[in-house]
């Protein structure tokens, strides 16, 4: 069977941002991959209203799953709505039934937002509940035996929300489809238009092109890079699991200066 990855971020543009390289090089090796963004954007503008802006952009994001060769999801909720509540999780747990994935993407634990702080945690325990027959999903679906392991990307700004630097466990090299990602990038034309009048022109795709080359230079290897950290694979997978690793084994670097789940001594 196919393996699929997901990438499940806050807002229409985060998945461009922090995770679209790594799905374009999984789907270049083979893999199934999925786009979900949990919040609609209708926030992102400030002269349309909730209800046009929710449109414009989920087609600016269906434009952008289908420049990554990606399924597209519905949002399940809107802008500042992302609570860690019992209903978004059972709809969320629903997608992971159905999707089956090997790997789920999604936001750091420590952010600038809280958006993106509640969907990092919605995804996580919807990974986690995947297998748990007594969880209802919504809709209903029935537990799933996979193993998945969950990588959480780099925070806006290499940050924590206290401004703390927070540094990878692993560099991806997107430096091959690094154009592809800005294309799907600019897909999210109304953010672009918005920030070219407030930030100066095509300041949006610099934002994510900087940020790229500040963790390829990190990588002391890599041009372009995506970062990621493994979440902990109790529940979730084996002690080594590192699927990413298996797939883009050229692309793959491991961060030295990371203290990682198996270097960690319990006394
Ligand atoms: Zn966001």
């Amino acid at each position: 069977m196919m393996q699929s990855a997901i990438a499940i971020a806050a807002h229409p543009d985060d998945i461009e941002f922090y995770m679209a390289g790594t799905m374009l090089l999984l789907k270049q090796v083979g893999w199934e991959t999925h786009y979900l963004n949990v919040a609609s954007g209708n926030c992102g503008s400030v002269q349309w209203d909730a209800a046009r802006t929710r449109h414009v952009r989920r087609r600016e994001a269906r434009c952008s799953a289908r420049m990554l060769g990606a399924h597209w999801h519905r949002p399940l909720c809107d802008d500042l709505e992302v609570m860690y509540e019992i209903r978004l999780l059972r709809r969320l747990a629903g997608v992971i039934r159905a999707v089956k994935p090997t790997i789920v993407l999604t936001h750091s634990p420590q952010d600038y937002m809280e958006d993106h702080m509640n969907t990092c945690r919605l995804a996580v325990t919807a990974a986690f509940a995947r297998g748990m027959p007594n969880f209802q999903t919504i809709p209903a679906r029935r537990a799933i035996e996979n193993p998945v392991t969950v990588y959480h990307a780099m925070p806006h700004g290499l940050c924590d929300g206290l401004r703390v630097r927070i540094i990878p466990e692993i560099f991806i090299n997107t430096t091959p489809v690094h154009e592809t990602k800005r294309d799907a990038l600019a897909c999210h034309r109304s953010q672009k238009e918005w920030l070219d009048v407030s930030q100066g022109l095509d300041s949006y795709l610099k934002a994510m092109d900087g940020m790229s080359l500040t963790l390829g230079k990190m990588s002391r290897r890599f041009r372009h890079a995506e970062g990621w950290r493994r979440h902990s694979p109790l529940g979730f997978c084996a002690p080594q699991a590192d699927p990413l690793r298996e797939a883009l084994a050229n692309g793959y670097k491991r961060n030295r200066k990371y203290t990682s789940w198996r270097r960690v001594q319990i006394v």
